[in-house]
């Protein structure tokens, strides 16, 4: 839209400073945005998501600032997975399925299995997402996602990967080097995803987070009872399956990260087993602080600042700053040096009034 470059992207359901007031219950999701005014959601259907992130915006109902992706763009959808991910077949099927995304008005695009597509494809995707405005964040599990991703010139990576392997192979450091030595292209940036990984055994072990009631706030009792019931052993869920012999190997790639240059960011696969959205975020920065010796400030800017630049809404939030709005939580206490006192958010602001 008619925006010239280098000018600030504007949120798209930003209509004024202030919406009106009324606050009402939260939406049936687990602990949606409470207490946190952003949140990014990537790989949910497409007319869900925006119609979701358009309400809160309107003030129908209440609830963070959302960026969304829509569905996934990748090879081909897994078995019943087909209304939240999208296969792609052809460099223009990619194309045009990149467009009518930034059409609908999704604010990334959410690429993944880019190693199982062809060269033009994944550069389709890039360059149709980018001619929209629109940061690409990719998967970056396998060796080979991540060498497929940079060539094509994706944005940023998700997720502390390679399975068991001990660490990123040299190669894929020295590319990632390259890149970020690249001052004119801007910051690499990566969400490693990485706290369950060191929360696994006391989740599977001493599993008191599950009857956390924050996480069940607003969610229909039939759907609370389902997840329970699907949480009864946590220690046997297949989805975790090798997680203790990855968690081995998580903390020397993150230190690898770090070291390249890559601008990491907080983020939280949050809606995986045993990862409730009013948890994650707080336990993924006591983690960095406590197990991955990130100092607490930069790991708040991991989770505020840089993910406002990364989305290029930084004009408008991610500090606290004159001209920017009021989007700000508040706990007693000083979390510079107990960073897990965010756990407790006594209060939040979401463009200057108050929500808690
Ligand atoms: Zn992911």
């Amino acid at each position: 839209m008619g925006r010239r470059p280098g000018q600030p992207q504007r949120h798209p359901d930003r209509k004024r400073p202030h919406q009106s007031g009324r606050h009402h219950r939260l939406p049936a999701r687990p602990g949606r945005g409470r207490d946190h005014p952003h949140r990014r959601h990537v790989g949910l259907a497409r007319e869900a998501s925006i119609n979701v992130r358009q309400r809160i915006a309107r003030g129908e109902i209440p609830g963070p600032t959302l960026y969304v992706s829509g569905p996934f763009i990748q090879h081909a959808p897994y078995p019943g997975t087909e209304a939240f991910r999208w296969g792609v077949n052809g460099a223009d099927d990619a194309r045009a399925k990149v467009r009518k995304l930034a059409e609908a008005g999704v604010n990334v695009i959410k690429l993944i299995d880019q190693d199982q597509m062809t060269e033009e494809e994944v550069r389709a995707v890039v360059a149709e997402a980018h001619a929209h405005r629109l940061p690409v964040i990719a998967h970056g599990h396998r060796p080979d996602e991540i060498r497929v991703g940079l060539k094509a010139g994706v944005d940023r990576f998700e997720h502390t990967g390679l399975a068991m392997a001990p660490e990123y192979p040299a190669d894929i450091i020295q590319l990632l080097q390259e890149r970020t030595a690249k001052m004119s292209l801007g910051p690499l940036y990566w969400c490693p995803t990485i706290e369950g990984f060191f929360n696994y055994e006391d989740n599977a072990h001493n599993p008191l987070h599950i009857d956390d009631p924050g996480w069940q706030l607003g969610v229909p009792p039939d759907i609370v009872a389902d997840i329970k019931a699907s949480l009864r052993h946590p220690g046997w869920l297949a989805y975790y399956q090798i997680t203790p012999l990855r968690a081995k190997t998580s903390g020397r790639k993150f230190e690898q990260l770090r070291r390249a240059g890559l601008v990491l960011l907080v983020g939280t696969d949050s809606g995986i087993p045993m990862k409730f959205h009013n948890q994650s975020t707080w336990r993924e920065l006591d983690i960095w602080v406590n197990k991955l010796g990130v100092s607490p400030m930069d790991t708040i800017r991991a989770a505020t600042y840089w993910p406002s630049v990364m989305m290029k809404v930084d004009a408008d939030y991610g500090t606290i700053s004159p001209g920017k709005y009021a989007d700000i939580i508040a706990v007693k206490g000083d979390v510079l040096r107990y960073i897990d006192l965010l756990q407790r958010v006594d209060l939040v602001l979401k463009h200057g009034q108050r929500v808690k």
